[in-house]
């Protein structure tokens, strides 16, 4: 019937188009997606822990290096002071003081020991739980990278199908004339992709899937193009 083929043309196109649907669809709803994303954000998160812990360390170690000194510095003076006192020679008044001077500074270094202590504690506190933040940091990682190329060439498959697809698409669209063309694309938008139905040989409109009656199926073949009276669907007779 060559009257009906730019229906059957039109018919080609959307078994194209729906295709095309499928596969964009297939490919924004890949089930690795979803957990890329989760391993993605686990990963940063163990990464954000993992910069908190470098933080830390680097200024214990530079506190470390800050209280030795002063601790090397406050020993000294105690050493000297200590000598002085032991030398003799001064006043009741002048030996009390320096007895108190060296008291404090023998204070001062007890305090700045427990200070250092401290400090070395958190240090290895923080380097243990820096192995098993790194480990896992490195778990998610290749996690991440593992699905990552799952879904790379997933895509890279889907990406070629709808490539060949689209060429045959733009063969497909030459065919058929521009009014008939712009209705199957408006149809397409409002009726879930499906704008165009064979009506078979039991009259049922292969759009919505309802029968039509004799005078029904006159009506629509007397339209340019039929059209479905139930759903307004181009009919391919
Ligand atoms: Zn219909």
């Amino acid at each position: 019937m060559k009257a009906f083929q730019s229906l059957e043309d039109l018919l080609d196109l959307q078994s194209l188009d729906l295709a095309l649907d499928r596969l964009l669809e297939q490919r924004s709803s890949l089930p690795e997606l979803q957990a890329y994303r989760a391993a993605h954000e686990q990963a940063e998160t163990v990464a954000r822990r993992l910069a908190e812990l470098d933080d830390r360390l680097r200024t214990i170690g530079l506190e470390v290096d800050k209280a030795n000194g002063e601790l090397e510095l406050a020993e000294t003076k105690v050493v000297q002071q200590e000598r002085r006192l032991f030398a003799g020679g001064m006043s009741a008044k002048e030996t009390e003081n320096l007895r108190q001077d060296v008291e404090m500074l023998r204070r001062k270094v007890g305090e700045l020991e427990d200070q250092v202590l401290e400090l070395l504690e958190e240090r290895e506190r923080l380097e243990a739980e820096r192995v098993g933040v790194a480990e896992r940091l490195e778990a998610a990682r290749s996690e991440e990278s593992r699905l990552s190329e799952i879904i790379k060439e997933a895509w890279a498959k889907i990406d070629a199908e709808i490539a060949r697809k689209e060429e045959r698409k733009s063969a497909a669209v030459q065919l058929i004339p521009e009014d008939l063309l712009a209705l199957y694309e408006r149809l397409r938008e409002k009726k879930e992709g499906v704008a165009v139905g064979r009506l078979d040989e039991s009259w049922i409109c292969g759009g919505c899937h309802l029968k039509l009656s004799a005078a029904e199926r006159q009506e629509a073949l007397s339209e340019e193009p039929p059209r479905c009276p139930h759903c307004r669907r181009i009919l391919v007779p």
